[in-house]
């Protein structure tokens, strides 16, 4: 029989390899930048036309190619970066692995231009789908200029696999900051669609940091400063009391790679630990410097993860460190004076009663006097009757005390304080005439107990609130006719300029739902009018929680936009399991919700109340 195995031509072995190193337009961005900084520009110009579909190119003033090494860098496993293996643990480069230009040659049409210092005249190669279309000899500036245009365009099935314009912005942006963040002394310029997205001149690490997430970014670092025999650490984390909701601005960078850890990550929570509002993130940029002998190196070209020798003492340090320098910085012990006092009550909270845990027990409720008058007897306070003793009351104490300890009950006496932190939307957003009225009652500053015909319902205020929200607000969005109240004092908000391209997305949505808009900077906005029946105090909780929202839910649904911010600004306006509501309240409430379209779920799909019939209930007395 006759051979069969052959050798792969080289084009078909490049589209092999380039699935593996190029997965969408930021992996060009990052293959294209670091080659720039391993060719030791000054300056780096990245412009990308339709977030990287349409065009990516990369400018540098770095040392340029020959005419010879111009070809041969489309080559497969062409390097000048590494020489023999032994190379490989004393690296100073980004790339070592030779096959970036080989790969996106292979899937995109290419054009170079470079040329070396020492020569008067550089060279100019166009390359399709790895075939050299053309080389001329031309008239270009010191450096390298790598265009990369129509990506995927052999491979229709990936390019359909990629996602809308504003997914793949955010990844080259993200790309952009990991490259830009740890060479703060080269001077990075970002163009998108003509605009100029970032212009980060050459400075300091501090103030890369602030050029890059907004001026207001340089009073919120701590710096934390360490160095050990095994590690050094360089950066800042970000004060406790600027900690968000969203992940955003977490860097950690190895041997000046960015990298993702885990269980880093956790060592820095773990620091922060008590100084942090529930659900926020603490930000930090830290460098690490390790012996290269120590991590595993041959890292896979798209792969962010990292092999450490020895995890668990740079978790240690780590922690020790970052902890050190919140106290050293008097972080610490400030905030947990603030804690006690204001930082995390609302207003509406400060002057009222804390709320502990206080189990009111409804004296009439006995189960061994049962009848099924007394359950409904038990809905309003007003209707108690006082025949018991304070003895059958304590043993009915007793008994709840012992469900407390079989865990759920004593749980939401925990949550109770933590849920009730943000000030929220009073269930009266208008003034207006209850016609139905239902007998009430409120269980736990959580639940809404009510009668209904076969039985009784049992009404989450939380959940129930955010649907008759969602609704509100979807409507208003959708009609396009919501009523704004103007502030008396614009509100000045501000973001990284990367949020601020998120809420420019929502824009027109935000303006339906009610916001007014009066400035629009790289770094802040100004808003001059909000939503009726939003308290002015809440904007920013509102708008950090659209865009944690929108960054979480982007990468895998196309969504719609008007739905999220509905949802988004329900979610954070409604009541909170913890606050008491009077009787009007709850009956404006559940008439309210009964109002609604779809008043069984919250916009999240979780029920928003249950029955139970009285046959339910009777069994129970069996
Ligand atoms: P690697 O970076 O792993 O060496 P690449 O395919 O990214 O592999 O690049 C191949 C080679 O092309 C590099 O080793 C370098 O010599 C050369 N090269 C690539 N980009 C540039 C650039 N912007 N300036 C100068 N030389 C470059
Ligand atoms: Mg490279």
């Amino acid at each position: 029989m006759a051979d069969i195995i052959q050798l792969l031509p080289d084009h078909v072995a490049n589209q092999i390899a380039a699935g593996e190193v190029v997965q969408r337009p930021s992996s060009v961005v990052k293959e294209l930048m670091e080659n720039a900084i391993d060719a030791g520009a000054s300056t780096i110009k990245l412009v990308i036309k339709d977030a990287g579909k349409t065009l990516i190119q990369v400018i540098d003033d770095g040392c340029g190619m020959s005419a010879t090494d111009a070809r041969l860098s489309f080559e497969r496993h062409a390097t000048s970066k590494i020489r023999s293996a032994e190379d490989l643990f004393q690296l100073h480069t980004k790339g070592f692995r030779g096959e970036a230009l080989a790969s996106i040659a292979a899937i995109a049409h290419v054009e170079m231009k470079t040329k070396q210092d020492s020569n008067d005249l550089g060279i100019h190669l166009i390359i399709e789908g790895s075939e050299v279309v053309s080389q001329e000899v031309i008239v270009t500036p010191d450096g390298t200029s790598i265009a990369v245009k129509n990506l995927f365009y052999n491979i229709p099935a990936r390019r359909n696999f990629l996602k809308s314009n504003q997914v793949e912005l955010r990844h080259v942006i993200d790309e952009f900051h990991r490259v830009a963040l740890p060479h703060p002394q080269i001077k990075f310029v970002l163009i998108h669609n003509g605009s100029e997205v970032f212009n980060l001149p050459s400075s300091n690490f501090r103030q890369r940091v602030v050029n890059i997430f907004g001026s207001k970014t340089n009073e919120k670092l701590v710096p934390v400063n360490e160095e050990t025999e095994v590690l050094k650490i360089d950066g800042f984390v970000g004060k406790p009391e600027f900690s968000k909701k969203t992940r955003g601005e977490q860097f950690f960078f190895v041997n000046d790679r960015f990298i993702k850890s885990n269980y880093l990550n956790h060592a820095i929570s773990s620091a922060f630990e008590g100084l942090l509002k529930d659900g926020h993130h603490a930000s930090y940029f830290l460098f690490l410097q390790v012996d290269p002998k120590s991590i595993d190196i041959n890292i896979h070209p798209t792969k962010t993860e990292i092999k450490f020798d020895d995890e668990h003492t740079l978790y240690a340090i780590l922690r020790a460190s970052v902890k050190h320098s919140l106290g050293q910085f008097n972080v610490a012990p400030i905030l947990d004076f603030e804690r006690d006092s204001n930082l995390d009550t609302p207003y509406n909270y400060q002057n009222k009663e804390v709320n502990t845990p206080r189990i009111e027990v409804d004296s009439n409720f006995n189960p061994f006097a049962s009848s099924s008058s007394k359950i409904s007897s038990k809905q309003t306070q007003t209707t108690f009757s006082r025949k018991q003793t304070p003895n059958d009351w304590e043993s009915l104490y007793v008994g709840l005390k012992d469900e407390d300890a079989e865990g759920e009950p004593s749980k939401e006496f925990t949550e109770i304080r933590f849920e009730s932190e943000e000030q929220t939307l009073s269930v009266f957003d208008e003034v207006s005439h209850v016609d139905k009225v239902y007998a009430t009652y409120q269980l736990h500053n959580k639940y809404i107990v009510s009668p209904i015909k076969s039985g009784m319902l049992l009404i989450d205020q939380n959940k129930a609130h955010q649907r008759v929200l969602y609704e509100d607000f979807l409507q208003n969005i959708t009609v396009k006719e919501s009523v704004s109240q103007q502030l008396l004092f614009p509100v000045e908000l501000h973001f990284t300029p990367q949020e601020i391209e998120i809420i420019k997305q929502v824009r027109e949505d935000l303006e339906y739902a009610g916001f007014i808009f009066s400035n629009f900077e790289v770094d802040r906005i100004e808003i001059s009018g909000v939503p009726v029946n939003v308290p002015s105090s809440e904007v920013t909780i509102i708008l950090e929680q659209i865009i944690s929202d929108i960054e979480n839910d982007i990468p895998d649904s196309c969504f719609s936009a008007a739905d999220l911010l509905a949802k988004s600004m329900a979610k954070s306006l409604s009541v909170k399991t913890g606050q008491s509501l009077s009787i009007e309240e709850q009956e404006h409430l559940v008439n309210r919700l009964f109002g609604c379209k779809e008043p069984n779920m919250t916009p999240n799909n979780r029920p928003t109340f249950v029955t139970m019939s009285m046959e339910e209930l009777d069994k129970k007395f069996i």
